[in-house]
């Protein structure tokens, strides 16, 4: 596995593939990998023939007040697990090579940044979207892979890809949970042992949510008031948001008809942690 941490030789790398004629396959990461992130690589290994993984904690995504400061990082452990999964190359570029003085050029991806994480993150979407096509235009992957544990940035990502016509396809995968539930994250090691204990009532929710629908409850109402009430009766956590909306266009649907994704996010402690499920009326 070779490191790239300057842009310039990553382009010229994926161009020379490109001469090959491999196919690159894309993960784009901010490290401190756990399980969720390795399956995202395992699968792009399958699908492409050269595999590239970019660790980058890219402020622009950050707001002044969240966690870019002590966001966690192991760069020797993370090299070892990206080898052992056959990544062709790990991506660290520096904050100053992606944004150098005088950068003021961004992406914004209006109406679906807007709700769920967008309306307590204002400008996170933006941060997500400019890093995400400055990180293409140096990959030039064929495939890029994300997770749907951050299920309204696959959908952002995804619309960016279609209106700016980059020849790039995407391709979500699911969700990778710890043994009781709790969808995997890097923000996970900043809980102590009884928020961890807590933090399992977000997939409980999730859970209940499920289980409504295949009694046949169906409505806005029954599910969310459901999930908040699961929530609110567990220590040490503060609901940021519960919704129910469409699984493409992120507004809220007043019930489960077809499809709908229930997206969740809960302060457990001062750690904020999202997930979500689609709901299928059966
Ligand atoms: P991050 O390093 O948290 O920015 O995540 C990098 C990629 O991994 C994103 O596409 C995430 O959606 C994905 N990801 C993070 N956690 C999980 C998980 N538990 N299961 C599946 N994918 C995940």
């Amino acid at each position: 596995m070779e490191i790239i941490a300057h842009p310039r030789e990553m382009q010229e790398q994926a161009r020379r593939w490109r001469e090959e004629g491999r196919r690159i396959a894309f993960v784009p990461t901010m490290g401190y990998f756990h399980q969720g992130h390795l399956s995202l690589m395992e699968y792009a290994r399958e699908i492409g023939d050269r595999l590239v993984v970019s660790l980058f904690v890219n402020p622009t995504q950050f707001g002044p007040t969240e966690d870019l400061d002590r966001y966690p990082r192991d760069l020797e452990r993370d090299t070892r697990l990206a080898e052992e999964v056959g990544v062709d190359v790990l991506f660290t570029p520096a904050a100053e090579q992606m944004y150098p003085p005088g950068y003021q050029t961004y992406v914004t991806v209006n109406g679906l940044s807007q709700g769920l994480c967008g309306a307590s993150r204002p400008g996170h979407f933006r941060g997500v979207a400019t890093v995400v096509l400055k990180l293409f235009n140096l990959v030039m992957p064929h495939v890029a892979v994300f997770g749907e544990k951050d299920y309204q940035q696959l959908v952002v990502i995804k619309r960016m890809v279609s209106d700016l016509n980059l020849p790039v396809e995407v391709v979500g995968c699911p969700i990778v949970r710890e043994e009781d539930g709790l969808a995997m994250s890097s923000r996970n090691t900043y809980l102590n042992p009884e928020e961890r204990w807590s933090a399992r009532c977000l997939y409980r929710s999730l859970q209940a949510a499920q289980q409504l629908v295949a009694d046949g409850k169906k409505t806005r109402e029954e599910i969310l008031s459901t999930v908040q009430q699961i929530i609110s009766q567990t220590p040490h956590t503060r609901i940021d948001y519960v919704a129910l909306v469409d699984p493409e266009t992120l507004q809220e649907v007043a019930a489960v008809q077809g499809a709908a994704r229930l997206a969740l996010a809960v302060w457990v402690g001062h750690t904020r942690l999202i997930d979500n499920t689609l709901l299928v009326e059966t």
